[in-house]
């Protein structure tokens, strides 16, 4: 029997992360993405734009340069936020700005 160690998992975006416990040596399968991280960096994108600071949705910097298994889903989010930045105003429903995406 090897040893069991726990490791912590995160999502590609970083905001997800889990313990999981492996035998010494395996390495963890990372976390999927999710809508949520979509809209939470969809936030803190928005946030940037505007300058306003939003520490109780912070995305830690990795965001901007480890994308790639959300790359497409990036891609669309800035498209749609682009169009939406005119029409957003203060902390509204994010689903309001791509449509309930
Ligand atoms: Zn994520």
């Amino acid at each position: 029997m090897p040893a069991l160690v726990r490791r912590t998992v995160r999502c590609p975006c970083g905001r997800r992360s889990s313990t999981v416990v492996l035998a010494e040596g395996q390495e963890p399968l990372p976390l999927p993405c999710t809508a949520e991280c979509e809209r939470h960096k969809r936030r803190a994108r928005l946030a940037d734009a505007f300058g306003v600071p939003d520490p109780e949705h912070y995305v830690p910097v990795q965001v901007r340069s480890t994308r790639t298994q959300c790359a497409v889903l990036w891609l669309a989010m800035q498209v749609c936020c682009l169009s939406a930045l005119s029409a957003y105003t203060a902390r509204t429903n994010p689903h309001h700005l791509c449509g309930g995406r």
